[in-house]
C-alpha cells in the first residue's frame, strides 16, 4: 500500500526523521492559511499524488508570496499531472502540500529497501540524488552505495556513518545523516514497510540533513497490525476495480489487455495468462477467486470483469477442487443476468461437480463456448476477440 508524501512525512517525523514544516491543503484558501501558519517568505506547492517525477511534470512549484501560493494551488488542484510514473493518462491532483522553501546545498538519495535475493533489508544511498536517480541507477550503478542490515542487530551506528562518508558527507553533516538513516530504518521496521525512499535527501546551507521528499510503501500482508497506516489509504489513488475487488477479498490486478479472466488458484491464473499470451492474446486482468469462494464472491468477481469496458471477451478457467464448478456456474449466470453479457464467453470447467456446472451453464440460455482444456480455451477466446477494438 502506498501513501502520500505529506502522510509519509508525518509518519517519519514521529521517528525523528528531519523534515521541513508543511501542511496539506485541499483548496487555495486553505493553502494560504497553511503558508501563514508555516511562516517564512518562501514556500513550495507540491501536488499530492501516488507517483514520483512530479517536479519534472510541473507538480512542484516555488511561491514567493501568499498570492503565488493561492494561484499555484488553484492551478494545481484539479489538474491531471502526467509524470514518468503515472503513465500517459496521468493522475488528477486533489490535494497539495505546502512546505517551507528549502535552502538546498546538495541533493542526495537514500532508501531503505528489501533485497529479495538475500532476504535482508538494505540501506541504499547516493550522492547523485534528486530528479534523475533512475538514470544514475542505469548508467552509474557504482555511484549507489548499499549496505545489508543484520536483522538481529539492526542498523549499527558505524554502518550508518560509513554510508554517510561514502556519499561524501563530512563531520557534523555525516553524523546528522547517520542519525537520519537510523531513524528511517526504525520507521521502516516498525511499520512493516516494503520501501522507504527519500529523494532528495538534502544537506541545507545551514548544515541540516532533511527529507525533502518521502515515499513509503507498506507490506499489505502486515497491514492488519497497523490500523493507523490503513487509515492513510487514499482510495481515489487506486484503480476502482481493484478497490472493489479488495472489498470481496479477491486477488485482482488490472492489466492492459482485452481478455477478462476468471480463474481459481494463483498458479492457474498465471498459466492462464501465459497461455493467452502464447496464443497471441492479452489478458485484461489477473483474477483469482480463491479456493473457498461462495456464489456471492464469484458473482462480484464476474461483475468486475463485465464492467470493464476494455474487456472484449471472457475466459473462465476453473479447476474445481475445493471450489465447486456449480458455484462458478451460478456466479457467472447471476452476474450476467444483472449486467448482461455482451462479449464472447469461453468456459473451461474441470474437477468437482463439473457435470452439474456444465449443465447449469447449458440451461442458462447464455451464449457460451465450451472448451476442453486450457489450450483449446485460450485459442477459442483469442479467436473470438480478434478484430475487436
Ligand atoms: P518528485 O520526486 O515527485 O519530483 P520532489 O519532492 O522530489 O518531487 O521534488 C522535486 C524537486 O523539487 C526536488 O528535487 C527539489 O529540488 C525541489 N523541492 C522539493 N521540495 C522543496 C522544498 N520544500 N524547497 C525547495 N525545493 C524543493
Ligand atoms: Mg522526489
Amino acid at each position: 500500500m502506498n501513501i502520500h508524501e505529506y502522510q509519509a512525512k508525518e509518519v517519519l517525523r514521529k521517528y525523528g526523521v528531519a523534515t521541513l514544516k508543511g501542511q496539506v491543503a485541499e483548496s487555495p484558501e486553505k493553502a494560504v492559511e497553511a503558508a501563514k501558519t508555516i511562516g517564512g517568505n518562501l514556500w513550495v506547492v507540491k501536488a499530492q499524488i501516488h507517483a514520483g517525477g512530479r517536479g519534472k511534470g510541473g507538480g512542484v512549484k516555488i511561491a514567493k508570496n501568499l498570492d503565488e501560493v493561492r494561484d499555484l494551488t488553484s492551478k494545481m488542484i484539479g489538474m491531471t499531472l502526467v509524470t514518468h510514473q503515472t503513465g500517459p493518462e496521468g493522475k488528477v491532483v486533489n490535494k497539495v502540500y505546502i512546505e517551507s522553501g528549502c535552502n538546498i546545498k546538495k541533493e542526495y538519495y537514500a532508501a531503505v529497501l528489501l533485497n529479495r535475493q538475500t532476504g535482508r533489508v538494505i540501506l541504499m544511498a547516493s550522492a547523485e540524488g534528486g530528479v534523475n536517480i533512475e538514470e544514475v541507477a542505469e548508467h552509474h550503478p557504482e555511484k549507489i552505495h548499499t549496505i545489508e542490515i543484520d536483522p538481529a542487530i539492526g542498523l549499527a551506528t558505524f554502518q550508518a556513518l560509513e554510508v554517510a562518508f561514502k556519499i561524501g558527507m563530512k563531520d557534523k553533516v555525516a553524523k546528522k545523516a547517520a542519525s537520519f538513516f537510523m531513524a528511517l530504518y526504525k520507521a521502516y521496521i516498525d511499520k512493516d514497510c516494503s520501501a522507504a525512499e527519500i529523494n532528495p535527501l538534502v544537506e541545507t546551507a545551514e548544515g541540516d540533513v532533511i527529507a525533502l521528499d518521502a515515499k513509503m510503501n507498506f507490506d499489505s500482508n502486515a497491514l492488519f497490525r497497523h490500523p493507523d497506516i490503513v487509515e492513510l489509504r487514499d482510495l481515489t489513488e487506486e484503480d476502482p476495480s481493484e478497490v472493489e475487488a479488495s472489498h470481496y477479498d479477491l486477488a485482482f490486478i488490472k492489466l492492459d489487455g482485452n481478455i477478462g479472466c476468471l480463474v481459481n488458484g494463483a498458479g492457474l491464473a498465471m498459466s492462464t495468462m501465459d497461455i493467452i499470451k502464447l496464443q497471441g492474446g492479452a489478458p485484461a486482468n489477473f483474477l483469482d477467486v480463491g479456493g473457498g469462494a461462495n456464489k456471492e464472491k464469484v458473482t462480484e468477481a464476474f461483475k468486475i470483469i463485465l464492467k470493464d469496458p476494455n474487456v472484449k471477451g471472457i475466459f473462465v478457467n476453473i479447476f474445481g477442487g475445493i471450489m465447486k464448478c456449480d458455484i462458478i456456474a451460478e456466479g457467472v449466470i447471476a452476474a450476467s443476468k444483472e449486467l448482461g453479457l455482451k462479449v464472447p464467453l469461453v468456459v473451461r470447467l474441470e474437477g468437482t461437480n463439473v457435470d452439474l456446472g456444465k449443465k447449469i451453464l447449458a440451461e442458462s440460455g447464455l451464449n457460451i463456448t465450451p472448451a476442453d482444456d486450457l489450450t483449446d480455451g485460450a485459442k477459442k477466446i483469442v479467436a473470438a476477440v480478434k478484430g475487436a477494438k
